[in-house]
């Protein structure tokens, strides 16, 4: 597990081989990796492990349709292989799903455009699994669905996950193989001293600084990692949002990747965690890194009137949602003025003054951008690498987790099972706040009306006293969580 918590000065007292800035996915699959190969390492996250991009995915384990639109084969090739291992090595936490995209007459890409690209797609992934769906199979399988325009759709296959429960797993099972990481404590500075070790500065929340050395520093920091690479900036932060949607309002099954006629850009429309998530747009986004991002009125429009497109009966309107959700991809920017859709998503990574820095990249292909950073840092040869890379993932601590957490298409339990699952984060996972919680540990906060205060009240007795906090302690997070629920994930008001 990733906790209890260590002793920050304790940390300090040691030498670690590698220590790595961030607790996002490429941080965590950096800490697994490592800890696998018997490397000494420690993983730091300033705010909340997941905290940053790794929680407000689009939650898809997959290759990339727009990838490879645009030409991009190695990226989708290494990410359909990546999602193929994924499946069989994480079963309950990394789903198939079946997508459905509606094809509109004249279109282009048509059906036997659409049929060639899928055909590729199903190729590189190494499976078969895709197929065209007339209209009249369409109205059966998704209700609702304004058949008018379309000529039917292609049937195809990726994956669905949970991303901050993804980080947590990866976390889990670096603990297991002896890796240790700790959440709210910021990297303040790193510099190389005479000796050649790395001497990072951190900081707890509770102001305590200590030094920590180390001999490798992997900044994996993401739309962060301008700020401690010591480099020339590279980073282009890109805002994508979604809704959270009761079920009922809009019901799907498969994971529908709709064209927006008016920009043809791609939305996904998917069912996940017992509600519909609709997502996501594509947006520079100029604010700072460290203020929560949030969904602008402009966006909710825009995703909105995208699924009442599709969806006309649904008549989905800003009360009906339930939640919203931003997050901020860290894209290595190309530097040629291209639309935010058109930047394209692999990682890069580079290194000055002795720390390495990794970013841009995809949830999917955590494990190729872990093992990229640790040739790097001089970690693992790249032979070494290139093998680990075709290998099967090797998750070997699933005893340490309750079963069935965070499976992407269930609902979050409700009574005994819910307390129970709660009980243990609260004991195992470096709870420090009710927003780490509701928003990460579980996902209540998105998938129940009104932030999941009636939840949050049933939850009460329980997180008080695990977490030894008193009435006042209670109000305190009580208030924080809402009022961050309502700046960055607020339904939208009616
Ligand atoms: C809207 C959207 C949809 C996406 N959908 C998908 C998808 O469906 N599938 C997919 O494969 N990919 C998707 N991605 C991409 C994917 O989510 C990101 O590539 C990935 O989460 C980046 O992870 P990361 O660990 O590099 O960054 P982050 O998750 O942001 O982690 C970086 C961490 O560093 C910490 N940090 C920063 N500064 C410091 C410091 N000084 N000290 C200590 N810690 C620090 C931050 O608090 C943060 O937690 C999506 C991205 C977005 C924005």
């Amino acid at each position: 597990m990733p906790g209890p918590r260590p002793d920050l000065n304790t940390l300090a007292k040691e030498h670690w081989d590698l220590l790595v800035i961030g607790g996002g996915v490429t941080g965590a699959g950096i800490l697994h990796q490592a800890a696998q190969l018997g490397i000494k390492v420690v993983l730091i996250e300033k705010h909340d492990f997941a905290w940053g991009t790794s929680s407000r995915s689009s939650k898809m384990v997959h290759g990339g349709l727009r990838y490879l639109k645009q030409g991009d084969l190695r990226l989708t090739r290494e990410s359909l292989q990546e999602r193929e291992r994924l499946i069989q090595a994480l079963p309950e936490l990394v789903v198939r799903q079946h997508c459905l995209m509606p094809l509109r007459r004249g279109q282009f890409p048509g059906r036997w455009a659409m049929t060639l690209a899928l055909a590729l797609y199903d190729l590189l992934a190494g499976v078969r699994d895709h197929q065209w769906l007339p209209a009249t199979t369409l109205q059966a399988r998704v209700p609702g669905l304004d058949l008018a325009p379309l000529t039917g759709a292609m049937r195809y296959s990726d994956a669905m996950t949970d991303d901050s429960r993804l980080v947590l797993r990866l976390l889990h099972e670096a603990a297991g193989e002896g890796g240790t990481a700790m959440n709210y404590c910021t990297v303040l500075s790193v510099s190389r001293h005479e000796s050649g070790e790395q001497q990072v500065r951190v900081r707890d929340a509770d102001g305590t600084e200590v030094v920590i050395r180390a001999g490798a520093v992997i900044n994996a920091t993401g739309a962060w990692a301008d700020q401690l690479s010591g480099a020339s900036p590279r980073v282009r932060p890109q805002r994508g949002s979604h809704l959270f949607v009761p079920a009922d309002r809009l019901p799907v099954e498969d994971c529908m990747t709709l064209i927006n006629p008016r920009d043809q850009r791609p939305v996904f429309v998917f069912p996940w965690e017992g509600c519909t998530c609709i997502g996501t747009t594509d947006l520079d986004h100029r604010d700072d890194p460290d203020r929560e991002p949030r969904a602008t009125d402009e966006e909710v429009d825009y995703l909105l009137s995208l699924a009442n497109g599709y969806f006309p009966d649904a008549k989905l309107v800003r009360g009906d949602i339930i939640a919203t959700m931003a997050g901020v991809r860290p894209i290595i920017a190309s530097g040629k003025g291209r639309d935010p859709s058109a930047e394209r998503r692999d990682h890069a990574v580079w290194q000055q003054e002795g720390v390495i820095t990794v970013s841009g990249g995809k949830l999917t292909t955590f494990r190729v951008i872990a093992l990229d950073a640790l040739v790097a840092a001089g970690c693992l040869s790249r032979q070494r690498a290139r093998q680990l890379r075709r290998a099967a993932p090797t998750f070997r601590h699933a005893d340490r987790l309750p079963e069935g957490l965070g499976h992407p298409l269930k609902p979050w339990p409700t009574g005994e099972r819910l307390h129970q699952q709660v009980n243990w984060m609260l004991a195992h996972e470096q709870v420090r706040h009710l927003d780490d919680l509701m928003l990460r540990r579980t996902r209540l906060g998105l998938l129940h009306e009104q932030a999941g205060d009636t939840v949050l009240e049933e939850l009460r007795p329980l997180v008080c006293q695990q977490l030894g906090w008193d009435e006042q302690r209670w109000h305190r997070e009580r208030d924080r969580y809402l009022d961050i629920h309502q700046r960055a994930y607020r339904g939208a008001p009616a």
